[in-house]
């Protein structure tokens, strides 16, 4: 018998925890964190504790209490008895926080199964960020941390890295990832054979991207398996078949783009690879360079260094990188702490905000909101900015956009929107499901489980923590 639970990703988009058990054997389907429901409770200055370890995680339901799946160190650390991790491994669809994050919190003896690239990202993630309890994916330091241990290595997490078409054997279980499109690379589905039949977890995925043939190519496989069971994402199930893609948002930034000669500015999220390749070939097409921070280098040389993802090199002609100001504000070598700023400050195409001042036809500048201070030393006027991101669609994001707005509007930056989707549509997601033709269908990542209902398939709605047969 194989027994499914859902502790997140129900009701709501990502925080995916999907138990799954087959003859004794236990894997996870993700372990994401819940961007919602951690905003019910906390924001900006009201953060989880550190100091109360997992605490403040559990108590809040921000984790499911569970047996045998948390580190020995933050259950000790909670006054609570270690335990031996009851589950055999997690399988990581792709590198998304509400799909990776709360994998800081397993046990280190749970290895985590992932692709090659999706492990790439993980590791350019973990470069520039800070250490906190929320983002120790591939490693963590035992907590309590006292000051003695600081420069104690972190324990490291077993991780095991595929491609797609291999297949991997736990137990009773036999894992199948097929590579599928979405807006970051090294995205999977998973064909799960079990004791049962197959079961089929789609992670996230669209049909309108660059390589929607991926995500066609898991549709085949996964039909001809006829499976006993669906876990879907359903994002976007309450939007109807759109006529954006990729090529929609090189054209229309490309168009504002190319008559400006002023200073142009883009936003868009660097774990998209296609995106980056985006704005990339309009760099080139219109002779401009391209000018992104060191965080965003962390990422490109990952992508540079993986054969699948054809990425130009961090020091390409086309690239700039620019330097943040710090400390003492006279860029000194002195002022970079960051090992992942500091081992790139000899780079020959490092740049700073005054310099691009002083040439700003030459630029496009990658630019999110939370750095729009460097603005100040840059002194656009009259440029673009295209916004590739999606719309703001809560109220936190709402007060964000209009000060981005106010900003914008100060330095008399065009606003453009030029964006396209990760996730699938309402009407693509009911071609896939059709094609598929599972038994019945887990509506999971989703606000909308109601709208599966229109398919001609047997609909499960999902609550959180409760076990459902097969
Ligand atoms: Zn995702």
């Amino acid at each position: 018998m194989v027994q499914l639970t859902c502790y997140g990703g129900v009701n709501e988009i990502g925080g995916n925890k999907i138990l799954l058990e087959d003859q004794g054997t236990k894997i996870f389907l993700d372990f994401g964190m819940s961007f919602s429901r951690r905003a019910l409770f906390f924001e900006e200055y009201l953060m989880p504790r550190t100091a109360n370890g997992i605490g403040d995680f559990l108590t809040m339901g921000l984790l499911p209490e569970l047996q045998g799946v948390y580190r020995p160190d933050l259950l000790e650390h909670a006054g609570k008895k270690p335990e031996d991790p009851e589950i055999q491994a997690v399988f990581l669809s792709h590198a998304h926080a509400d799909h990776a994050n709360y994998i800081s919190f397993l046990h280190q003896d749970i290895p985590i199964y992932c692709g090659e690239t999706c492990h790439a990202i993980l590791e350019a993630v973990d470069e520039q960020s800070q250490r906190t309890l929320e983002n120790e994916v591939l490693s963590f330091k035992k907590r309590p941390l006292f000051r003695v241990d600081y420069r104690n290595p972190p324990v490291k997490r077993t991780f095991h890295t595929f491609r797609t078409g291999e297949k991997i054997k736990i137990d009773s279980l036999e894992i199948e990832p097929v590579h599928v499109d979405h807006s970051v690379p090294g995205a999977y589905s998973f064909l799960i054979h079990t004791s049962e039949g197959t079961i089929v977890y789609t992670g996230d995925l669209r049909l309108h991207g660059t390589h929607s043939y991926m995500t066609e190519e898991m549709m085949q496989k996964a039909a001809e398996c006829q499976p006993l069971a669906g876990l879907s994402e359903g994002t976007r199930v309450d939007t109807e078949h759109t006529s954006e893609s990729e090529d929609q948002v090189f054209l229309k930034a490309k168009d504002k783009l190319q008559n400006n000669t002023k200073m142009n500015f883009v936003d868009f999220n660097f774990k998209d690879v296609d995106r980056f390749t985006t704005f990339y070939r309009i760099a080139e097409e219109l002779d401009k360079t391209l000018v992104i921070s060191f965080k965003h280098a962390c990422f490109l040389e990952k992508y540079h260094q993986d054969p699948k993802i054809q990425a130009p090199a961090s020091t390409d002609d086309r690239i700039m990188l620019l330097k943040p100001k710090r400390l003492t504000g006279t860029y000194s070598d002195e002022d970079y702490t960051d090992y992942y700023i500091k081992k790139r400050l000899d780079y020959p195409n490092v740049i700073t905000a005054e310099e691009c001042a002083k040439k700003p036809s030459e630029y496009m500048i990658v630019l999110n909101f939370w750095y729009f201070n460097q603005l100040i030393d840059m002194k656009p006027s009259g440029g673009t900015y295209i916004h590739s991101l999606s719309e703001p669609f809560n109220e936190e994001m709402e007060l964000s956009y209009e000060r981005m707005q106010h900003w914008l509007e100060f330095f008399d930056l065009h606003f453009v929107q030029s964006h396209c989707s990760g996730h699938i549509s309402g009407s693509d997601l009911t071609t896939l499901l059709t094609m598929i033709q599972p038994k019945q269908i887990f509506p999971i990542h989703t606000e909308h489980p109601e709208l599966f209902q229109r398919l001609p398939i047997k609909i499960t709605t999902v609550t959180e923590g409760k076990t459902y047969k097969l």
